[in-house]
Order: structure tokens, then sequence, then C-alpha cells
């Protein structure tokens, strides 16, 4: 029997409309009217409601092709540098289903130790791997570990009586390094690169002073390079009183091979979700424990675990900020995170590190557009000679997810590429032909694309500043 021989709405197919591909709602597919029958009170309820009754091999359909018209790290590479859009290996999926898992927030210390247990084993292990003293798995983001971070490093100074108002940010930082010095109320000052695209020391020296608060930094950093000169940009800015904020975002590059604690840095994040698989974009969870030196531990975010004789517990630290999240943070974000350092153990976080960077540094070999800075590490910038954004969407036409771009500016046209250890050669082969088959395309041309995907060109701040997140937003227009 087909849809439309009962439905009041005829069956409909997913097609292509106006050159792009169009996927019904469920409710256009097929819908049925079901009585209300209800014992709250009649004005409280309706009598019938319109609901999508799609017969079951047409709902696996329209899911399915829904995900056909994305594109996600389990279709390919998502080569996106900085944001470390590695494969999540599903065994941690399975572990943080686990129900053991499932435990009431507000229940006691004493009911829930597993769970403190992982969460002091993991605040351990993240204290080993950043080479920190103490560590707070609390903030929910990167950004966030930036905030708690720098809240905590503005507690210490208030502490000594040494309050400053400037945090230093180098020209090559991520965005949210400016956001969250300024959201702190600091004045930011922007460190301009040297022409090796790191930091130039002497300018530092000028801009470093009594009102300097911390130096953020990543490293390597965003180009991909390490800051060789760490040792001395520490000594520069703890000489006056300053300290040193490493920004995690770019760890996987480091595990087991170099330690942020040992380079001098006083305070780091550590994103979770990029180094310790757990999948991110599209608004996941995400998790940005944040690790400090010993002198700055008692202005730790409130709760923090610690082991007793007579078993875990949760504890305030002695001049605590206070709270950044409820509870632990994203719990089941922490389970993953542990799963998978477990796993892999102090020698396979270390082939993690060393098959990123010969991963970036393969695929950097095998393509035709220019690579301005090097050596790199697990990252790469390249320098487009057409439009960058062009160039990207052009690349969707060649069925691989485009690097990011335009970004750090030091860089014309800049494709900012991070292939990720989690690629194989013939992977990394693939993104190679679409990175040459887009640079020998004419320029005016890569301006039509793409013309394969499910959508062309959408208008992409229109999308992220008024998204419509529910189809009554169609109904609106
Ligand atoms: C991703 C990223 C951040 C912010 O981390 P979120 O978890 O996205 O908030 C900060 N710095 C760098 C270099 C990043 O790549």
């Amino acid at each position: 029997m087909s849809d439309d021989a009962d439905g009041d709405v005829p069956h409909q197919q997913a097609r292509w409309f106006a050159g792009e591909q169009y996927e019904p709602l469920l409710s256009e597919k097929r819908t049925e009217t079901v009585e209300v029958d209800s014992s709250l009170p009649d004005d409280l309820t309706r009598d019938e409601l319109e609901l999508p009754a799609p017969a079951e091999p047409e709902l696996a359909r329209h899911y399915t092709h829904l995900s056909q018209m994305n594109y996600g790290v389990e279709s390919g590479p998502i080569p996106l540098g900085s944001c470390t859009m590695k494969y999540n290996p599903s065994f941690t999926e399975d572990i943080a289903a686990h129900p053991g898992n499932r435990v009431h927030p507000l229940r006691d210390d004493a009911d829930k130790q597993g769970i403190l247990r992982l969460c002091h084993e993991l605040q351990d292990a993240l204290a080993t791997i950043g080479g920190m003293d103490a560590v707070t798995l609390q903030p929910p983001a990167g950004a966030a570990g930036e905030f708690t971070g720098i809240q905590v490093a503005k507690a210490y100074h208030a502490a000594e009586d040494d309050e400053r108002s400037e945090v230093i940010v180098p020209e090559s930082a991520h965005g949210t390094n400016f956001a969250s010095a300024a959201m702190a109320g600091y004045d930011v000052v922007e460190l301009p690169s040297n022409e090796n695209g790191r930091v130039e020391v002497d300018a530092l020296r000028a801009a470093v002073g009594s009102e300097t608060a911390l130096l953020m930094l990543t490293n390597p950093n965003t180009l991909g390079l390490f800051e060789r000169d760490i040792g001395e940009i520490a000594d520069i800015v703890h000489d006056a009183g300053g300290l040193l904020y490493y920004d995690g975002a770019n760890l996987n590059s480091l595990l087991g091979k170099a330690r942020p604690g040992d380079m001098g840095f006083d305070v780091m994040h550590f994103n979770l979700h990029k180094t310790f698989a757990t999948p991110h974009g599209g608004g996941g969870p995400g998790q940005g424990p944040i690790g400090v030196r010993a002198d700055l531990e008692p202005f730790l975010p409130t709760p923090q675990v610690r082991e007793t004789d007579a078993g875990y517990e949760t504890y305030a630290p002695a001049q605590s900020i206070g709270r950044v999240h409820e509870f632990l943070g994203n719990w089941l974000v922490l389970v993953k995170a542990y799963a998978y350092i477990l796993r892999h153990g102090d020698e396979g976080l270390e082939r993690v590190s060393e098959t990123a960077v010969l991963n970036a540094n393969y695929l950097a070999s095998q393509i035709d557009y220019e690579v301005p800075y090097g050596p790199f590490h697990h990252e790469f910038v390249a320098s487009a000679d057409a439009d960058a954004a062009d160039v990207a969407k052009a690349m969707l036409d060649h069925g691989v997810h485009p690097p990011t771009t335009k970004w750090p500016e030091i860089v014309d046209e800049a494709l900012m590429t991070e292939p990720t250890e989690t690629e194989s050669k013939a992977r990394l082969d693939d993104l190679a032909a679409a990175f040459d088959a887009v640079a020998a395309t004419d320029p005016e041309d890569l301006a039509e694309t793409p013309t394969a995907t499910a959508a062309r060109r959408i208008d992409q701040a229109a999308a992220a500043r008024t998204p419509r997140l529910s189809w009554h937003a169609l109904d609106e227009e």
C-alpha cells in the first residue's frame, strides 16, 4: 500500500529543488490526526493533534538521506586547522553509555566513589601530560577554560596585592584568547609576529611591564611552528611578575614529547574534545579542564576532587574563584577522555602526536600551494593564490571537507590545514588531489562552486547569527 493511499498529504520523495537537494519534513510526507484523550483540564489541552506518521521504511530513509546530505568525519577527513577534528574511536562511546555512569549528580560523595575516582585519576593524568601540579575538570570548553584560567591568575595577583591591567596576546592567537581576556576585564595588548611567524622577543620585552598579568600563547603556534624562544619568553614575563597561559588547543602535537609546565607555563587549558577524542563541532558538548602550578591551586573552581584515607571526596579550595559549571562538568566527556588516555597509554599517546606531525608534513609536501612558514608540526598554513573561501567551496565539489580559511591573518588567503593522526596515506592523497585540482582551476570558475553539494552558497553570517533551529521558523516566513 502506498503512503498517499491513506495519508492526508501526498508522499514526497527527496528531490533536487532549484539546483539544491531537498528533503521534505516528516510532516510533509504523511500526517495522521490523533484524538487527544487527556485527564488534564480542557482549557490546557487540544482535542486533536496532527502528527507526522511515516511508515518505518520512510522514517529510516528520511534520516539516512539527511545524513547523506551532510559531511562528517565518518564521511571523510575534516582537516580544519586548529580544531583537531580527528576520528573518535567508538569504544569510548560504548564506555560512556555504560549504565554505571548514570548516577544522579546530587548524590553524596559516598554514593559515587567510582565517579570521583575517575575524576581524580583523570586530573592526575592531565597534570602529568601537561606538566602541571593541579587540574580542575570543570570548564565546559577551551574558551571557558581560558576564562577560568584568567580568573584564577587574577585571584592570584589580587591575593598578592598586585593587581594588573593587561593581558598580552600574539596576533596569530585564536579569537577566544582576546575575548576571554577582555571579558575578564583586562586591556588586551596585541603582540606582532616576527618574519619567521613566531613571537618577536624584542617586541615582547617592550610590551611587558608591571601591568602585565598574563601572556597567552599556544605552542606550537597557529602556524604549527614551535616557539623556540619559549624559555626566554617565560623569563621575560616571570621577571616582570606576570604569568604564562598555555592555550592547549595544539597539544595534539606534543603528547609525550614536551610539556607546557616544563616550558614555564603557569596555567593551561586542555581541549578534551580536540586532543582526547570527543566529537565536536555542531554544538556538541566539550570540556576544557585547566591545569595550574602549585601556588595557583588554592584559587581553582569548586568543587575539586581529592583522595583521603576514607575514599574520594569533593572539597572547596581555600581561596576558590567559585563555580564555573554545574557539578563536575560535562561528565560523559570526561569518561571518554579517561578511556582514550588509558587505552593509548604513554606510548600510544606519543604515537598520536608523532603520526599527527608526520601526516601534516606528508600532506604539505604533496600539494601545489605554497606553505610560507616552517618547519611545522601537526598543522600547516598554505597560501592560496585565489580567494581562500572560494578554494574551500571548490574543495567540497571534490568530495572532501576544506581546511580552515583566512586565519591566521599573517598568511595571505590562509588555508590552515590539520589532517590529524587518524587519516591513512590514501585519505591524505585524496586530500592532496583535491587541493591540486582546485589549484589548477581558473579562479573565476571557483566562484561558481560548489555545484555538487546538497546546498550551494549559504549566507554563513546569517546562519550563525539568526539560526533557524526549528521547522516552526519555516512556517513564520
Ligand atoms: C579551538 C581553539 C580554542 C577554543 O576552544 P573551544 O573548545 O572551541 O572553546 C582556543 N584556541 C585555539 C588555538 C583553538 O584552536
